[in-house]
């Protein structure tokens, strides 16, 4: 057993219960299991970097070294990624924002052989820092990469008829267009398929006190992540789950 479940199994049968109770409210209560950057890195070094496939490894040594890397998928969310495709049996998938392709390539090396994913980002220029190693990985045969913005793609998808014909789609670029891709991509995605939203919990910022000094683009798209957020959870068609994983990533199943 855990030592916090002990801790918390420990004080639950020493017989003073109210008081007991409410410490535990006040240890336990409210608190996200994740309460340190030590243990983050625990879990990183523990289980994601032993188990991390090589080219993921290559491909996050070289991201690291952009200008941009704080933008690629964190090491434990590819993981999640990768497990969750296997899991969903997923063959045919896109991605809106690839970036240098991080989370492309946990997608592409999680697909079977004659897997294919819609892959979109209006940069070539950062697809093509990363695409050697997706070539050597030996999965480059699995994307369709578009270089431009997603949302005309989407619609010309819409207008060829390709509705519910996604297994997963990931949604990872510009915040301010997430209502926009999702009343589009809740078409393409099949019944019984997923939608994963990154980022919906935006840095924290979303509990924020209104007086908060937030950083400029965390301020930006804070109202459109909020907005999302609240559409998601009414949206009948879906359900959902949001889940603290690295920034947020909400999964929407598609229900009708
Ligand atoms: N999933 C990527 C990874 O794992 O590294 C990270 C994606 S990054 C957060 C967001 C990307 O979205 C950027 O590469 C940016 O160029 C792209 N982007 C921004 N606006 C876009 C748009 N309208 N259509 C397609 N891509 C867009
Ligand atoms: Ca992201």
């Amino acid at each position: 057993m855990a030592k916090r479940e002990r801790g918390i199994e420990s004080m639950a049968t020493t017989g003073e219960e109210t008081q007991n109770q409410a410490r535990m409210h006040q240890e336990f209560g409210n608190k996200s299991l994740l309460r340190s950057d030590a243990l983050y890195q625990y879990i990183l070094e523990t289980s994601v970097y032993p188990r991390e496939p090589e080219p993921m490894k290559e491909l996050r040594e070289i991201t690291a070294k952009h200008p941009l890397n704080p933008m690629t998928t964190s090491a434990d969310e590819v993981q999640f990624l990768n497990m969750l495709l296997k899991l969903i049996n997923a063959k045919n998938t896109m991605e809106i924002g690839v970036y240098t392709g991080y989370s492309l390539l946990a997608t592409a090396l999680a697909l079977p052989d004659d897997g294919k994913i819609l892959a979109m980002d209006i940069n070539r220029g950062y697809y093509e820092l990363g695409l050697p190693v997706i070539q050597k990985a030996g999965v480059a045969h699995k994307i369709d990469f578009r270089e431009g913005p997603a949302l005309p793609v989407l619609d010309q998808l819409i207008q060829d008829g390709k509705h519910g014909t996604f297994d997963f789609i990931f949604v990872d670029a510009d915040k301010d267009n997430y209502l926009n891709y999702h009343k589009r991509v809740i078409e393409l995605v099949k019944l019984g398929g997923l939608i994963g939203y990154d980022n919906t919990l935006w840095s924290g910022s979303l509990v924020a006190p209104p007086d908060a000094q937030l950083k400029k683009h965390v301020r930006l798209f804070r109202d459109s992540i909020l907005e999302l957020n609240k559409a998601l959870a009414a949206d009948p068609r879906i359900e959902i789950s949001m889940l603290p994983v690295s920034d947020g990533i909400t999964l929407c199943r598609r229900i009708s």
